[in-house]
């Protein structure tokens, strides 16, 4: 008796003192240098990376570095043997006839291709003929039972391409319990209407493009005239695709309202009130698209500290590696599409991250993941397609943490927390702030949808609790305005343009260095806890978490 209490006491005091491993703040941070951050910057985001684009020179050129950093910092490889995790592709691109004809009662006209509509598909069939199909208004085109929301109550929109509004019912309604008010839900986001239209057997889906409730202008959507987009391969699970989805301009819109003889005012504002009913629109469309879709992978790259004490639990940084690669030329002539913000800045700052893990004297207690994925930029597709082929199992991923820009513009007093009131792990940021004398401030911008638009969604979607933060718009010299009108700039000039370079006249890193550190210090402390943060209250993804059949 007297000796197993004995040998009980030994045990604890051998388990207490490999717990020494506490959560020290200053542990790591001298590791962050600009000038580190920096020269991976400067290498990703030259010309010689092509913009990044999976299945390009470009690619090869991305993961041999990514392959090489991670190797020279002793990160170990993070799927068996090997840093790289294939993501099967599909490549399809689609050329959309020049016009639309649209016949009704009283006539035929046309649409023009690119000026006021832009279609694709994700289906690959050579050739994709649309004959006199009916058009029919499906208000916002949301089915959102926990709203007692169905637009397509009713309605058979087989072989019938449905006409949706872009956001949901509660943006612009002053009325912040219908849905999440000017918050965008998921409901408003684009890609769950062409999700919807297709659970729905639709033929078809055009959104009514604006401005305001899209967060982006026409032109964002014009990118996509004819090019090619990448789709995750489903040969496998062959899952239903509408044969045509895209979007219409509001005027353009406005002309199938006006020559259709319904009432525009009264109708939009009809379907943002419960209880609206589809319209037919007694029009016709016709339209054709020829098909290319050539199979081929792309590969997310992930490394991985194994843990000292909980090696099985784990904390995953997400980042994207992927750009828009060679395109249209813009008014300079350049082609190249560096995407130095977006995201070769991101790519950057988790090398940061890792060399500041390995430069830590103890190992965490849980296993830190560094997951760089591809497409990205093609609707999150290389995270999408991790969540869905998880190296590591999923109820035992504690946190996804994720990097889609840093900060250029120079230190400020605030980060923004996108998608605030999400989950738990805003309140570790925000103890991490404020013991650096900053503090977290909630997303300039949430009628865009932010939370929706980066790779952590993929891991929210399936119950990891996921925190993506923002720059800030408190600049530490010249205040909110100054960091406010840095953003709109930004979203002006350079998103998704061949002018997101890296250019030192415009850039200061030394923000972008302190923002790394907050999220360095909640990964840290994470990984030294035996905590799970949670998704808070109200979140739509907290329930996704609980029902996990191996829920921790
Ligand atoms: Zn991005």
């Amino acid at each position: 008796m007297k000796q197993s209490i004995f040998l009980l006491l030994i045990f604890l005091t051998v388990s207490c003192s490999k717990k020494d491993n506490v959560f020290t703040r200053e542990d790591g941070l001298s590791s962050f240098s600009v000038s580190g951050l920096e020269q991976h910057l400067k290498t990703l985001a030259s010309d010689d990376f092509m913009g990044r684009m999976p299945f390009t020179e470009g690619e090869k050129k991305t993961l041999a570095y990514l392959e090489e950093q991670l190797n020279q910092l002793s990160i170990e490889p993070g799927n068996g043997t090997s840093y790289l995790q294939e993501v099967p592709l599909v490549k399809i691109t689609a050329t959309a006839a020049p016009t639309m004809t649209i016949t009704s009662k009283k006539g035929s006209f046309t649409l023009d291709g690119l000026k006021d509509y832009v279609i694709w598909t994700e289906r690959t069939d050579e050739k994709i003929e649309l004959r006199d199909v009916d058009l029919v208004f499906a208000g916002f085109g949301i089915v959102a039972p926990e709203y007692n929301w169905n637009d397509y109550e009713g309605l058979d929109v087989k072989d019938k391409v449905v006409l949706v509004m872009v956001n949901d019912p509660g943006f612009g309604s002053g009325d912040s319990t219908l849905f999440k008010g000017n918050t965008m839900t998921y409901y408003g986001r684009w890609t769950y209407k062409f999700e919807e239209a297709a659970r729905q057997g639709a033929k078809g889906v055009l959104i009514i493009h604006d401005d305001v409730a899209a967060g982006y202008g026409f032109w964002v959507v014009q990118n996509n005239w004819n090019t090619s987009r990448l789709y995750l391969d489903r040969r496998a699970t062959n899952p239903y695709f509408c044969e045509m989805v895209g979007w219409v301009t509001n005027p353009a819109a406005k002309k199938l309202f006006e020559s259709a003889g319904v009432d525009w005012a009264a109708t939009v504002s009809a379907a943002r009130k419960p209880g609206f009913k589809a319209i037919p629109m007694n029009l016709k469309l016709s339209t054709t698209l020829s098909v290319q879709a050539t199979y081929d992978k792309s590969y997310n790259v992930i490394g991985k500290i194994t843990g000292a004490q909980q090696p099985d639990e784990y904390i995953i940084y997400s980042t994207h590696w992927d750009h828009l690669g060679i395109g249209k030329a813009d008014e300079r002539g350049d082609t190249i599409y560096n995407g130095a913000l977006d995201n070769a800045s991101g790519t950057a700052g988790m090398l940061e991250l890792a060399k500041a893990f390995k430069s830590v004297k103890n190992k965490p207690s849980r296993s830190i993941v560094f997951l760089f994925v591809t497409a990205e930029e093609q609707n999150l597709l290389g995270s999408a397609h991790y969540a869905a082929n998880p190296i590591y199992p999923i109820e035992k991923t504690v946190a996804n943490i994720n990097i889609d820009g840093i900060n250029p513009y120079g230190k400020m007093n605030d980060i923004v927390v996108v998608g605030i009131g999400q989950s738990d792990l805003e309140d570790y940021l925000n103890e991490e702030a404020k013991a650096v004398g900053r503090y977290t401030s909630p997303e300039p911008n949430p009628v865009a949808g932010y939370y929706f638009r980066s790779d952590h969604f993929s891991f929210a979607k399936v119950g990891v609790p996921a925190l993506y933060t923002g720059t800030g718009i408190n600049h530490f010299e010249k205040g909110t305005d100054y960091g406010k009108q840095l953003q709109d700039e930004y979203v002006a000039k350079y998103y998704h343009k061949p002018s997101d370079e890296y250019d030192t006249s415009r850039w200061n890193l030394e923000g972008a260095v302190e923002d790394l550190k907050l999220l360095f210090n909640v990964g840290k402390r994470l990984s030294l806890e035996n905590t799970w943060p949670w998704w808070k209250l109200g979140s739509e993804f907290r329930a996704i978490r609980e029902n996990h059949p191996k829920q921790p």
